[in-house]
């Protein structure tokens, strides 16, 4: 790619310039600042915690967060399109120029996950938000656990439990082995 090119990518939500009417009600960053971001809602569309092998080994932690977006509803304040990188974990293809969707984002600096970019949604690691109150952060709080069965701990938190993907898969009890 040429330096100072805009990839096709970046022309579309979440990077293209948000709407006119795009209201800033949280702000999310990497570890190392490099990647900012707004969010149009101070309460994601779902929260899900996943408990899959892929979330665990990619995300380096026992379980993965995720909460819903649509693609509008996330702009970047000053998207530098050199600071971001892409990885696909069902093709295992990497790097900037092979942007196939679904795929991870990342920051290329310091390896922070931001968020999972599907066609029209976004699932966004909500560990990357700044909430600047208990309030705004209970918003964020999970409705249910996907891949319950593969979990590393139980977490008996009331909310539903699924051995799979939501709807897709069964219940399960919160504490059965
Ligand atoms: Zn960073
Ligand atoms: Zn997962």
């Amino acid at each position: 790619m040429v330096p100072n090119e805009i990839p096709s990518w970046a022309t579309k939500a979440p990077y293209a310039p948000p709407a006119n009417d795009f209201d800033i009600k949280l702000q999310g960053s990497c570890h190392c600042g490099h990647v900012k971001y707004n969010l149009s809602r101070d309460k994601p569309l779902a929260s899900k915690f996943c408990h899959c092998n892929d979330c665990k080994i990619i995300h380096g932690a026992p379980f993965q967060w995720a909460t819903v977006f649509h693609k509008e509803d996330l702009s970047f304040p000053n998207l530098d399109t050199e600071s971001l990188k892409f990885y696909n974990s069902s093709f295992h293809e990497e790097g900037e120029g092979k942007v196939q969707l679904p795929h991870k984002v990342a920051c290329k600096h310091c390896g922070t996950w931001l968020f999972d970019e599907g066609r029209n949604m976004i699932l966004l690691f909500p560990t990357t938000v700044q909430f600047k109150s208990t309030a705004a952060r209970r918003k964020f709080d999970v409705q249910m656990h996907l891949f319950y069965g593969n979990r590393e701990c139980d977490i008996p938190d009331g909310t539903p439990k699924w051995s799979g993907l939501d709807e897709k898969s069964d219940l399960m009890d919160e504490r059965q082995r």
